[in-house]
Parts: structure tokens; sequence; C-alpha cells
């Protein structure tokens, strides 16, 4: 018998005498505060069981983990014709990149990329005022942890918008394409809301459990997205999920997932669980460096992955 309360500890022991736990981010500067020492990770599995460990109950900031609830949230909206102004290809470039934009003509590889997600974000503003919108991701994501506590640091999402000056670019040039259908800062008011929003590892797990159950939330026993949907969201988590690292996470860790550079990542174990990590110090790529390796320590143990090895 797998006890997955023991080695969530165990991993957690060996993690604690980490030196080089990876550099948090600094171009937000509300995220440059977080301290590299943190470390949380939980459990939830499809049949109710919770296991957590360290800080897995001390909230962060989830941001570009959000993309997964507002890629759900455009797909209900707008079904596959969000395929029309975003892809679905890994980018193999930098989270935040402008190059390949240009040469793609303002459409963006795929909805986790920065470029990607703002395309999302303007798909669930749906011409309605920012405010209302924020407020439907947030009961969304509330719905799907059934967890009312959750909420968006606002002090997060006003050090993005003040600072987000790159994102900014990538949206007016989208605009400049057609590809945004609302005036650039509103689609940005809910871009950097989404990614403010703080949530702890075990809400964060709840939170996911919809993808590894064919779509049906197990805590509400209500049916979030069709079966089909779920197989799409996790392909491009496992494709998308970790920027320029997503090959080597597909590699060493073998379950979709989605990093934030929050230092959280979420996966998705189909059929069985869903897990949350965090840690705020990332390695190059923005990828949360112990949030990687308990992962890797998790499937090395369990031998939970989707390539049936
Ligand atoms: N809010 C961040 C940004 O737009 C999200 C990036 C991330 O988490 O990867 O830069």
């Amino acid at each position: 018998m797998l006890d997955l309360q023991s080695l969530l500890n165990d991993i957690s022991q060996t993690l604690s005498n980490q030196t080089d736990r990876g550099k948090v981010a600094d171009y937000i500067p509300e995220l440059a505060k977080q301290d590299n020492q943190h470390f949380g990770m939980a459990i939830a599995t499809i049949d109710g069981q919770l296991f957590s460990t360290g800080d897995a109950f001390e909230p962060f900031s989830i941001q570009s983990i959000s993309k997964v609830f507002t890629l759900t949230m455009a797909l209900g909206k707008i079904g596959d014709k969000l395929w029309e102004r975003v892809g679905r290809e890994p980018s193999g470039t930098a989270f935040n990149s402008i190059v390949q934009l240009e040469q793609e003509r303002g459409v963006p590889r795929n909805p986790f990329i920065n470029a990607g997600a703002i395309v999302v974000s303007d798909v669930v503003l749906a011409d309605h005022q920012p405010k209302e919108t924020i407020g439907e991701i947030v009961r969304f994501i509330r719905c799907l942890a059934d967890d009312d506590s959750i909420m968006i640091d606002e002090d997060v999402a006003q050090s993005e918008g003040d600072t987000g000056f790159r994102n900014a670019a990538l949206a007016n040039y989208m605009r400049a394409f057609g590809n945004l259908h609302h005036p650039v800062e509103e689609t940005l008011d809910v871009y950097f809301h989404q990614c403010a929003i703080a949530m702890t590892c075990v809400q964060l797990a709840r939170s996911g459990l919809y993808l590894a159950n064919g779509g049906m939330n197990p805590l509400t026993a209500s049916k979030v997205v069709p079966r089909h949907r779920v197989r799409r969201i996790n392909a491009i988590m496992m494709t998308c999920g970790h920027y320029d690292g997503s090959g080597e996470f597909a590699f060493c860790v073998g379950l979709p997932g989605k990093s934030g550079v929050g230092g959280g990542i979420l996966v998705i174990v189909p059929d069985k669980a869903a897990i949350a990590v965090w840690s705020p110090g990332l390695d190059p790529n923005g990828n949360s460096k112990l949030g990687t390796m308990a992962l890797e320590m998790l499937v090395a143990k369990t031998g939970w992955n989707v390539f049936g090895a």
C-alpha cells in the first residue's frame, strides 16, 4: 500500500537540506519579496483523501497556474473557435517573448505563454466589465476548490499593473492584428487579476481534481467540462505547461502540469489525484526548482505517469 503521507514527509525532509533553492521572480516587485525557504505540497485524491506537508496551508500567488482555469472557461464560452485565435503548440521560447508573435502575425503559439493567456482573458471578458469577469473567474475557482475563502492579492495585482510593460506590449501588438477584441487596459486588468489570485497548495490541489476525474468535480459532484475537453486541457498542460522547460518536465515527471512564477505547480494524475507544490525559488526557465524536484521524487516512488511505465 502506498503511504502518501510518509512519502510527502520524506520529500519535505530531504528538500529541507537543499541549499540551492533557485531564485524568486523579481520582475514583479511584489513577488520579489517572497522567501525561497518556503516549501509546501498537497495531494488531493479523487476519492476524497487529502495529504499535505510543509507550508501547504499558506497562500501564494498562483500566477500562470490561473491560465488552466481561464482556458477551461474560454473553451466553455466559445468552444473550438478559440483555436482560431490561439495555437496549441509548444513555443520553444520564453513565456513573455514577443519575437514569435511577430512571425506568426499576432496569433500566439499556445494559451499558456503570456500572449496566449491574454487572448484567453479577452475571450473570457466577453463584452463585460473587467470587474464582473474578475469576479466570475474567482467564483469559478472557488467552486472548483469548494472553498469560498479564495481571494485576489490586490497588492500583487497592482504591482503587475504598475510594471507589466512587456505584457502591455504583447497585448497592444495583438490588438494591432485584431486578435484582442476589447481595449488593451480592460483585457490586461482581467489578466493581471487572475494571475494575482492567492491559493494554498491544498486549495490548488482540490481545484485541479476535475481534470483528474474526467471533468466531474468530485468535491461537489458537478460536471465542470466534458470528458473530451479534459483530454485537450491535460494535453496542453503536458506540452506547454512549463514554457521552454515543458519537454524536460514531461521527461522527468511524465504528468500534465502547469507552473507559475510565484513558484507553484499544479499537476494532474489522471483517474487518481491532483497535486500542488509550492516553493518560490525558480530555475532559469521560470519553473519552481524545488517543486520540480519534489515531483520527480514523488513520481519515482508512486510510479504515477501517463506513459504506462
Ligand atoms: N503574471 C505573470 C506575467 O504575466 C505570469 C507569468 C508566469 O507565472 O509564468 O508575467
